[in-house]
């Protein structure tokens, strides 16, 4: 049986803060701070949480933008995160990354044709002119774009085309998984749209896996497979889209979902508005790091931190509400409540 495409175990990653030359640090933000997940093949994973939570360091973290503090990152078997280099460079062709700003994470001084060939030939994949040629105008074909823009500049293009091309320059490398680092943040609605169904799409068609980092549940409910959601640095829930959407098992996932808009006039679901702001990653509180904006939190979660734990199939969160008897849990009571309420289920409506 194969294994897992990606395995994250125990990530950490804590950039150091303050401090002298000669003293060392004056303190760490810990920014991921023990982080395991796995991506099968052809899988989307959908990596949510608000800003700041450290979700976008675990995709630059997969993707070796620098060393990480402590744990694993391995691909199809083989860690990459101790890797020198020379080793990496032909796992990097596996690992590919579409970035949050259209505008900027395109070369302006390079036409579209050379930003596509250039990973085709970093990574020796023409074997002439002719099929480099051919190459470029099938990516175009792949990310619905004409061909013959390819002799165009990246400022000819509008946030989504641009974007399309960001897609097809990850795709130009061949790749088993890309990185879509807040893909679609930075666009228009109508255009989210539109680019969410292309990776939807190529995500089908070409048998690819993605790690999706957003910071909204309402746009990974339709592509991904799997959620994991991260707060202060550490995933508290992970599981089966259909599972999460349908029944949260921690309270900050509960709170994200009270804010997905409901597609039904009258349908309502109840806001839940946390208190306060997220607390710094430099000093995270103690036991639960969520207790401070927890609407259920009790004397237990201030003292003792909840493990992620597996409580039904796939599904796990780290909580100590389901220490409780069913009765006493409110994410079941307020489930049931929803339930005899007619809650609507949560669908974007943008993408109905
Ligand atoms: Fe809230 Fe306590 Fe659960 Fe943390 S452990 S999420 S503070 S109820």
């Amino acid at each position: 049986m194969s294994g897992p495409l990606l395995e994250v175990n125990d990530l950490k990653k804590h950039f150091p803060v303050g401090g002298g030359f000669f003293s060392g640090p004056a303190g760490f933000v810990y920014a991921v701070d023990g982080v395991s997940f796995e991506v099968a093949k052809g899988e989307t994973l959908a990596l949510v949480g608000e800003s700041g939570c450290g979700k976008s360091t675990v995709g630059r973290a997969i993707l070796r933008l620098f060393d990480i503090t402590a744990g694993q990152v391995v691909l199809d078997g083989q860690r990459i995160d101790d890797l020198s280099a020379d080793k990496l460079r032909p796992l990097r062709q596996r690992v590919q990354v579409v970035f949050q700003d259209p505008f900027s994470s395109l070369n302006p001084r390079m036409r579209v044709r050379d930003i596509l060939a250039e990973p085709i030939r970093n990574f020796g994949l023409a074997s002439s002119a002719a099929d480099l040629e051919e190459r470029v105008a099938k990516l175009m074909d792949t990310v619905r774009l004409p061909r013959e823009a390819v002799n165009r500049w990246p400022h000819e293009f509008s946030g989504g085309q641009r974007q399309r091309i960001g897609i097809a320059r990850a795709l130009a490398a061949e790749p088993d998984l890309i990185v879509c680092d807040e893909a679609v943040s930075a666009l228009d609605v109508s255009v989210k749209a539109q680019i969410v169904n292309l990776l939807q799409d190529l995500q089908k068609e070409l048998g690819l896996a993605l790690l999706f980092i957003s910071h909204d549940l309402a746009i990974v409910e339709h592509m991904t497979h799997r959620v994991a959601v991260m707060y202060l640095g550490k995933i508290v829930e992970l599981g089966p889209k259909r599972s999460i959407f349908a029944a949260p098992k921690h309270p900050y996932t509960e709170a994200l979902l009270s804010a997905v808009p409901v597609p039904e006039p009258g349908a309502g679901r109840q806001r839940i508005i946390l208190r306060g702001d997220v607390p710094s990653p430099v000093n995270p509180p103690k036991g639960c790091r969520f207790h401070t904006r927890c609407p259920y939190a009790f004397d237990r979660c201030r003292i003792e931190e909840p493990p992620l734990r597996p409580l039904e199939s796939g599904h796990s969160a780290a909580c100590h509400l389901h220490d409780l008897p069913q009765a006493e849990n409110p994410l079941a009571r307020n489930r049931l409540a929803a339930k005899s309420a007619g809650a609507a289920p949560v669908s974007p409506p943008f993408l109905l």
